[in-house]
């Protein structure tokens, strides 16, 4: 089958970079991994060009002028960008490129990739609290900038309707499974539907954790 380019999209800490990471370790001669450009900084453990490459502003804007990103996005302040570089990388080695990106990226990169040559999957938590926990969890965000990423969260979860699918992240392996089935069988069962009540019921429960955050 051919090679296609795969959108993952989530709120923040709802699983997208586990996932991607999940399918190149169990098929990495099907998934290959697009390094996206951002002006932030590295949380502990990162490392320039693996996980980011990590661009000064000046250099993010430079790339930008000489046309090197597919697509690029503000988030929280920082600018982020997929280099064209990066998917056709992949894709020549004839891989599904991951992009874990987040939605207006993922919206600029459907224009540019209309399906069959894209699909775009977003990932859901299993409930607002355990999203906050997995935040927590990975502790590398501050009140602040948590709460902001809650907002920007529920802005995201209204726009999940523009995806062809929805994954909910309970249980990773199966979460990763289901991913790897509607990339490798578009054609076949159309997978997780909208899930539009649940969605609702996300939104509303951050909505209220989100003031509680001190
Ligand atoms: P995102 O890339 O969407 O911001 P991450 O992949 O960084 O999210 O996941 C956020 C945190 O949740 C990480 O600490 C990760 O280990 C944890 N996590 C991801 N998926 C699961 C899961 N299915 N069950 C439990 N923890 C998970
Ligand atoms: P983080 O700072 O948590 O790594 O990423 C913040 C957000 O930026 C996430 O939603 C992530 O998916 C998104 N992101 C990462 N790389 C890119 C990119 O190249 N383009 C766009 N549009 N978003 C990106």
């Amino acid at each position: 089958m051919k090679a296609a380019v795969v959108v993952l999209a989530a709120p923040s800490g709802g699983g997208k970079t586990t996932i991607a990471r999940a399918l190149v370790t169990r098929w990495p001669e099907r998934y290959g991994f697009s390094v996206s450009a951002t002006t932030r900084g590295p949380r502990p453990g990162e490392r320039d060009g693996e996980d980011y490459f990590f661009l000064t502003k000046d250099e993010f804007r430079r790339r930008q002028a000489a046309g090197d990103f597919l697509e690029w996005a503000e988030y929280a302040g920082e600018l982020y960008g997929t280099l064209k570089a990066e998917v056709d990388r992949v894709l020549a080695a004839g891989r599904h490129v991951l992009l874990d990106i987040e939605v207006q990226g993922a919206k600029q990169v459907r224009k540019r990739y209309p399906p069959p040559a894209s699909r775009a999957v977003f990932i859901l938590p299993p409930s607002a609290g355990e999203l906050l926990r997995r935040l927590q969890g990975r502790r590398t965000e501050s009140p602040s900038e948590m709460r902001e990423r809650l907002e920007t969260a529920m802005r995201e979860l209204r726009q999940a309707d523009a995806f062809d699918h929805v994954v909910v992240n309970d249980d990773l392996d199966s979460a990763v499974l289901t991913v790897h089935k509607l990339v490798e069988t578009p054609e076949g069962e159309p997978g997780a539907k909208v899930e539009r009540k649940r969605i609702t019921a996300l939104i509303a429960e951050l909505t209220k954790q989100t003031k509680e955050i001190s």
